[in-house]
């Protein structure tokens, strides 16, 4: 089992891996720079060549990288699409600086030019990401979505078409959340329903698709749309929902980190909670 959580990176990069053990985490995620502002300076290179020595030092054995909240690929505003693709390549850049193989984002909303044009134009900047940064490197891994809005992403389907669109099939995966496919109206709380879903997941995109997890309760209730996660155990999903997933051996090698509200003061008590449930099957 790979478990972790999203990890500040206060201080500098190179902070994140201690912290994160601290908090016993085998893996985690970042945000390689400031997620809710448009420029940042370049990695230093002395600072990611620190932050994979300490990854090693400190045992961290994955890092996924999340991209800013600000990046819409899917924009039907042609300046705001420029400036989310060249952010993004700036993502990719930076993730591969600090030899991180997934960055995660959500992929995008299409502020009302429907659902259709919507999944092109992610397809579209994917696409064009792709051939200005060259093959390989780090993946591109499409996190699903609850669906509130006009976001995209919201079912395994519209996931699965954007991915049809794309040139390069094999740089690419999907991020389970938790919370968002909850409420999107997946049910994975309940022994059947978990089955089911990951059924559909293997029929629809192909289980090897799935690179990452975040666990994550929910505030909203299965199909609800709300994108509010809640701690694990305190939430819709409950405890019985999440022993699904851990005592899942198919996700033993897969990166499932928490970003649940309260982060630093209680992932060390979730990740415990998280465990337990993997001993007593
Ligand atoms: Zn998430
Ligand atoms: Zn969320």
């Amino acid at each position: 089992m790979l478990l972790g959580a999203h990890i500040s990176v206060l201080g500098g990069l190179s902070n994140a891996p201690e912290r994160g053990r601290d908090l016993t985490c085998d893996c985690m995620q970042i945000f390689s720079k400031n997620q809710m502002q448009w420029k940042a300076k370049p990695v230093d290179l002395e600072e990611a060549e620190k932050f994979i020595e300490n990854s090693r030092e400190f045992k961290i054995s994955e890092t996924v990288v999340h991209d800013s909240y600000l990046i819409n690929l899917g924009s039907p505003d042609k300046a705001m699409l420029k400036q989310s693709r060249e952010a993004f390549l700036d993502e990719m850049v930076r993730a591969r600086h600090l030899g991180v193989r997934y960055l995660i984002f959500h992929p995008g909303a299409h502020m009302g030019a429907g659902e259709q044009a919507g999944l092109k134009r992610v397809a579209d900047s994917m696409n064009w990401v792709r051939k200005e940064f060259g093959s390989g490197g780090v993946q591109l891994v499409l996190e699903i979505t609850a669906g509130q809005g006009t976001l995209l992403g919201n079912s395994f389907e519209q996931l699965k078409r954007i991915i049809d669109q794309l040139e390069d099939q094999k740089n690419v995966g999907v991020c389970f959340d938790t919370c968002h496919a909850y409420a999107a109206g997946y049910d994975i709380k309940t022994k059947s329903g978990y089955a089911r879903t990951f059924d559909l997941f293997d029929d629809v995109l192909g289980i090897e698709y799935l690179k990452a997890m975040h666990l994550n309760d929910s505030k909203g209730k299965q199909g609800s749309h709300l994108d509010r996660h809640e701690q694990i155990g305190r939430g819709f999903i409950g405890t019985e929902g999440f022993r699904n997933f851990i005592t899942d051996p198919r996700w033993d090698n897969i990166p499932m980190v928490l970003e649940t509200p309260a982060g630093d003061k209680m992932y060390k008590q979730e990740l415990k909670l998280l465990r337990s449930l993997a001993k007593k099957r």
